[in-house]
Formats: C-alpha cells, structure tokens, sequence
C-alpha cells in the first residue's frame, strides 16, 4: 500500500452453518498469512455458537498466537438474531431464518463496527465473505468497503443461482412435467436435466428460506461483487461453464479446493484434524485401493431402509470398508451387522472421519458420498473414483457432474440398493469402467496438484485475489 493509506483491516465474514464456516475459517487463515506482508489484520465474523465451535475445532481462541490461529486474525462476534430464551432448541432451519433476518436488518453491520472497535478503530476497507451472506452487501457498501464474496460451492451451481429468473421464465410451472429436458437453451447449463436444479430455483418452494436466500444472492452478486472467489481449479469446469459465469461476474478468480491454500503444516492439523477412532492405522492393515470409504456429510442422511440396503450392498460387495456414520443413525443398521465388521476386521464404522487424510490414503479406492462439494474436491484432489448419492440442493448438480461432464464416477439415480451398492463399489474397486473413472480422477489430481504448486494457476490466482482485497 502507498505509505499514507492505513494498513488493510480485511473482515470476513461466515455463513455460520453445516460446514460453511468451517470451510471459510480455513480460507481465512490461509488469506491472513498471504496478507501479512500488506500489514493486514482480519476479523473472523461469525455468531457465538459457531465461533466456539470453531475454537474448539482450531484448538484455541481468536486474537495473539498460541491458540491455533495466525496473529493477525481474530474472532469478532455478529448477532444471531436468536431469542436468547429460545437457545439450543432453535431447529437449524428456523436459526438459518433468523440469522439472515438479523444479518439483513444490520447484524452485519454491527460485525463490522466491533472488528473496528477491536482493531484499535481501524476501519473496515474489504468485506470478504460466504457468498450465502449477500447482506455484507450493503453493509460493506455502508462503510465504504468493497464486497469480495467466496463461493464455496461447484461453479454449475452458482451458476443455476444466477439464472435463477431466466430458468423460471422459461420453465414456469412445468419443471416437474419437463424434469428430464436438458438445459440447453441456457448458457453453461446444457449437460444438466430441469431434475439436477438445486432445490428452490425451478421447484420446490421458492419462499423457503434457503430459496430466498439463494435467489437474492445471485441477484446481487452481479451487481455488488467487486471479485469472487471460485472453488474450483482451472481444467476442471468445462469452457461453456466458465465462459458463462465470465459473461455474468467478469472477475471471478478459481482457487480451489480451498484447503490446499493452506501452508502443509496448517493443513495437517486444520483440514486434516485428530483421529481419534483410528481410521487411519485401520487403514494401513488394508491393500492398496481395497477399501471403499462411506460419508454422507455433516447434514444429510440416508433414510433407515435405504441405510439397510446400503449396509447389506457393502457386506454383500465383500470389500473392505470405513463408514462415517453419526451415531444416531447406528441403531438403524442391520442386526449383526456392527459386531460382523468388528469381528472379520471387514469394516470401520466410525462416527467422525479425518476425511482428507482418509481420502488420500493408498487403501482408499472407491469413495460413497453425497455428493457435497467439499467432498467431491476432495474426492477427486486425491484421486479417488466415487459413486454418487445426493440427498438436496447442489449434491444433485454435483453428482451430475462427476457422473456426467467429468467422468469420474457413478450416480445413484434412484437411491441405493443392496444389488446397486455392490454393483457400484465392486465396479469402483475391480472394474473396468471403474479403472477408466479412476483414470480420470487421477489426472484431475494431477491437474490440482500443478495448479497450487509454485507458480501454478490457483496460486497465481490467490495471488490477485489477496492484491483485490489488500489493496481495496
Ligand atoms: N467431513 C469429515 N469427516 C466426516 C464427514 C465429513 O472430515 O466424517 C468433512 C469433509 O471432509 C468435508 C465436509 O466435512 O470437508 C463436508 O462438506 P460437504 O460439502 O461435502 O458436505 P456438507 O456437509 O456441506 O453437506
């Protein structure tokens, strides 16, 4: 910065839900390193409950060294809009509601005011943030900051959110009648069916607030957003895809996955945290590519029959395999079935996986997964081949993609049986089919790998990304 201009106070700012804010503190951390050189600080903004949760999460508090964080990042509190009688028993969607009720209403706003009374007055000059908090809009606009959204999900996704008006003009009230058309008259879309839309764009409810949520961001991101942050790597969205979000938001800058930005002994102990059931050594007893690992995410669960008949797909596959399972859903496993995989050694079912170590594991060759798009970057940053279940919103988009544009896996269409959960992971681990996914997973690896290593494309892009938001 010129030698008059204060140095930077960059605020960021969470979606403090599912695994959101997880994801952003991660690309916080990882922009407060690259900014120190500017002399910048960055308030971390998300509410209470999810700020501990991180603490507990990162080993520490916000503010000096020693607790897990870099120096020059702390923690600053935006109300949650909760009634404070009602804590803990809010349902998360109703939280989620109220949350952006009070974000909208200057919950952000007043974030911002406390990261300034923390900072020693030092005004806020860029608000970076979850995409999802598009009321950081205004309040960045109010206190004469520039906006730099992060979106954290797949680029056909945020796409979808954009098109938003343009898809239900085209599609009215016939979605569900025309599920099965490809979106060929919008741009980008063409490789996706009415049916893979995230929930609330084309059908569903669209005054759910999710829906609501979405549509006003991808109303305002065009008009608001002085960057965006992409979580993908170039090489990885087909050219119609990024030609289309280049037309809508002209300076959108690829990055991800975003953990890889992280310097290798962060990742270790952030991205890649404790394992505290095992998982790991569990998989150092197996063969190379034998094991097929099973996670559906933070959010979303199978119903109980389908979680029979995935149980019974993976025995009757006889492969080896580790599931992250919470453990609300145990009891609704098969009879036997626990104490089957503990005794033959077959199986690991676990409530909570260190899913980037597991995923980079030799042993790992067949991945299970919703679909989320964490875990697709994840998945295919390691070179793991997968079948698809999605469950809502972008995980069928998601799924689409890896099944359909990219090649490295399979979808589940119609839920999972116990013939189509052996099928798919005996294919993944044996077959030929399977080899070629496995192919393509692989040189997508090598892709990400050359785009963060010295000098490649993401870190080129992080670069600019980090002089936008400095030099705001
Ligand atoms: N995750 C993990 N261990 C588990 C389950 C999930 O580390 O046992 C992490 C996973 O690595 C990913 C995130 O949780 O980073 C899930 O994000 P995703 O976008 O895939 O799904 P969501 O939870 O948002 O539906």
């Amino acid at each position: 910065p010129a030698a008059s201009s204060p140095p930077p106070h960059v605020a960021v700012v969470a979606f403090p839900f599912s695994s959101h804010a997880a994801v952003l503190l991660s690309f916080a951390r990882a922009l407060a390193t690259a900014a120190a050189p500017f002399g910048a600080t960055l308030s971390f903004l998300s509410t209470a409950s999810s700020l501990a949760q991180l603490r507990k999460a990162s080993g520490g508090g916000g503010g000096s060294a020693g607790n897990g964080l870099p120096g020059n990042l702390r923690f600053v509190e935006v109300p949650d809009g909760a009634p404070s009688a009602a804590e803990g028993t809010v349902p998360v969607p109703r939280q989620m509601q109220l949350f952006m009720a009070a974000a909208e209403a200057g919950g952000v706003k007043a974030g911002l005011e406390a990261a300034r009374a923390v900072a020693g007055g030092a005004r806020v000059s860029c608000v970076v943030g979850d995409a999802f908090v598009w009321p950081a809009a205004d309040a960045a606009a109010a206190a004469g900051a520039s906006w730099v959204p992060v979106w954290t999900a797949a680029s056909c996704a945020l796409l979808a959110h954009l098109r938003t008006d343009a898809l239900r003009e085209d599609f009215g009230d016939q979605a569900a009648n025309r599920a099965d058309e490809l979106l060929t008259s919008h741009p980008g879309l063409a490789s996706y069916r009415v049916r893979d839309l995230p929930d609330g764009v084309v059908s569903g409810d669209f005054n759910y607030d999710i829906s609501l949520l979405l549509h006003r961001m991808g109303q305002r991101l065009p008009r608001s957003a002085a960057a965006v942050a992409l979580n993908t790597f170039p090489g990885l969205d087909p050219p119609e895809v990024t030609a289309a979000l280049a037309e809508i938001l002209p300076n959108c800058l690829p990055f991800g996955p975003y953990h890889l930005l992280l310097p290798k002994d962060d990742a270790d102990t952030t991205a890649a945290p404790a394992d505290p059931h095992g998982c790991l050594a569990w998989l150092d007893r197996h063969p190379a590519r034998g094991v097929a690992y099973v996670s559906f995410g933070t959010v979303a669960s199978p119903r109980p029959d389908e979680l029979r008949e995935l149980a019974a797909g993976l025995e009757a596959s006889g492969a080896p395999f580790l599931w992250s399972l919470r453990e609300d859903s145990w009891p609704l496993l098969p009879p036997g079935f626990l104490d089957r995989a503990t005794s033959t050694g077959s199986g690991l079912v676990v409530p909570w996986a260190p899913q980037v170590p597991v995923l980079r594991h030799p042993s790992v060759g067949a991945f299970v997964t919703h679909a989320g798009w964490a875990s697709v970057l994840e998945g295919v940053s390691s070179g793991v081949p997968m079948a698809c279940r999605p469950f809502f919103g972008d995980q069928w988009m998601n799924a689409r993609s890896v099944a359909h544009v990219w090649g490295f896996g399979a979808a589940f269409e119609a839920g999972m049986t116990r013939a189509g959960v052996a099928a798919a992971v005996e294919e993944l681990l044996r077959g030929e089919e399977g080899a070629r996914m496995r192919a393509r997973a692989q040189e997508l690896q090598a892709a990400v790998a050359e785009a963060f290593g010295p000098g490649g494309a993401c870190r080129k892009n992080f670069d600019r990304f980090v002089q936008i938001v400095c030099r705001a």
